[in-house]
């Protein structure tokens, strides 16, 4: 696994035990964002704030940037601009707004950043800061699905280190031999199932927004709840695996554990199976990128299994779940397939959440999508390409959301 460096301490991303960590967290607003944050203000003087940004959630970014002074705090949206500088009048924190400040704040130095934005918006920013060679830690996974070959051609090109933090992934990372790939046998992802594991078909196809965000174990932002519920999170996440830990598709299996306390897995040739456990805490796997290659102290709730005493498992339902094995097909497919799927999986939930489409039609919406692009198995030779296939899958996706209706 030549692209996420092995923990070393003479990783040039790696600051020195004591030294001051530069931080910029993209998506400081939102759940990975604020979690981060969380963290960092329980050890303030090891960390040093250059940039966090937002969308348009300016208040919450405001409080963030006055208690944390950022150098620069930045807002996707241009129309929330005025508001952000008249909240940062007088504190010395310069303000931009706009999708190219976005990719300015990425790429200025600093040690150790945050790619925490959702969907494929996340892909300009966090390329940015690859390309400068930075410690870039990896919860967006749309910019893997989207952009895959492209992302990781320009981790190695640039020399930047790469550390997952999806919990799974970070987990694997944890227990993955590296060195050793030959020897892994698979490597599984668990999944809680997400709020509607025991729900019938038809009870799915009432759910509401609400419910599906409403996730049993975790805590996250709106879009990533709802590919929980349909286990288009858990198919997406298979494609991170896939371009993080190079041991081929058909060793990435998928197991559910209701009780999200296994994060991953990597079973070896020797019948050995290394794990790594925890509370279903966000802030444990950010501490572990946060601290890399070192650890640090967590509030996280402790494990304590005999309190807990019983572990759970089972085969996903593909049939209820259908989504894991579009994520699959599209990653056997390979090329620009996945673009397409995680765009239109965008708009889709997104349209769900508005209330525009029922449950079932966002993998309906998404599958549809893929059958309609042509060639897929080419893959796009550059950003650019990228950039135009996620445009015309979300124009097909939404004109499918407009036909379909609820
Ligand atoms: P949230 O929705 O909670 O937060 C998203 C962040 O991205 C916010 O800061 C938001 O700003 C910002 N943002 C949204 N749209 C844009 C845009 N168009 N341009 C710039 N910034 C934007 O998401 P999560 O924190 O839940 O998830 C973030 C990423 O991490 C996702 O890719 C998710 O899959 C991944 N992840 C999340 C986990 C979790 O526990 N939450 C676990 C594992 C992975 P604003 O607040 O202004 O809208």
């Amino acid at each position: 696994m030549a692209l996420i460096a092995a923990a070393a301490d003479d990783n040039p991303a790696a600051t020195a035990a004591g030294e001051v960590k530069s931080v910029t967290i993209l998506g400081s607003t939102g759940s990975v964002g604020c979690s981060t944050l969380d963290l960092i203000g329980r050890d303030r003087a090891r960390f040093e704030l250059v940039a966090l940004t937002a969308h348009r959630n300016v208040g919450t970014l405001i409080e963030q940037a006055r208690a944390f002074r950022p150098r620069f705090a930045v807002v996707a949206d241009p129309a929330c601009y005025a508001e952000l500088k008249s909240g940062l009048s007088g504190t010395g924190i310069e303000v931009a707004a706009g999708a190219e400040a976005l990719v300015d704040a990425a790429a200025l130095p600093a040690d150790w950043v945050m790619a925490g934005i959702v969907g494929a918006a996340g892909l300009a920013p966090t390329l940015a800061a690859v390309k400068r060679g930075a410690c870039v830690a990896l919860a967006n996974k749309e910019c893997l699905v989207s952009a895959g070959p492209l992302f990781l051609e320009e981790v190695k090109r640039s020399g930047a280190t790469l550390l997952p933090v999806d919990s799974e992934h970070n987990a694997i990372f944890q227990v993955l031999d590296v060195d050793r790939l030959e020897a892994v046998e698979r490597i599984v992802l668990t999944a809680s199932g997400g709020p509607f594991r025991t729900w019938s078909l038809e009870e799915m196809a009432r759910a509401t927004p609400a419910q599906a965000v409403a996730h049993p174990r975790w805590d996250m932002g709106a879009k990533i709840s709802v590919d929980s519920a349909t286990l288009m999170n858990k198919g997406l996440e298979l494609i991170e695996a896939y371009y993080l830990f190079p041991v081929g598709e058909q060793r990435l299996d998928v197991v559910i554990h209701p009780e999200s306390i296994i994060h991953s897995m990597v079973a070896y040739i020797d019948g050995s199976v290394l794990a790594q456990l925890g509370m279903p805490d966000m802030r444990t796997p950010i501490a572990y990128a946060l601290a890399w290659p070192r650890r640090m102290a967590t509030p996280s709730a402790r494990l304590d299994l005999a309190q807990i005493g019983q572990l759970t498992f089972e085969a996903p339902d593909l049939k209820r779940f259908p989504a894991l094995t579009l994520a699959r097909e599209a990653l056997h497919v390979g090329g620009s397939a996945p673009t397409v799927l995680n765009a239109a999986n965008e708009v889709a939930v997104a349209a769900f959440l508005a209330g525009r489409i029922g449950f079932h039609a966002i993998v309906a919406v998404t599958n549809a999508v893929l059958e309609q692009s042509m060639a897929l198995g080419e893959r796009p030779a550059d950003l650019a390409e990228v950039y135009e296939l996620d445009r015309i899958a979300r124009i097909r996706a939404e004109e499918m959301v407009q036909n379909r209706g609820r």
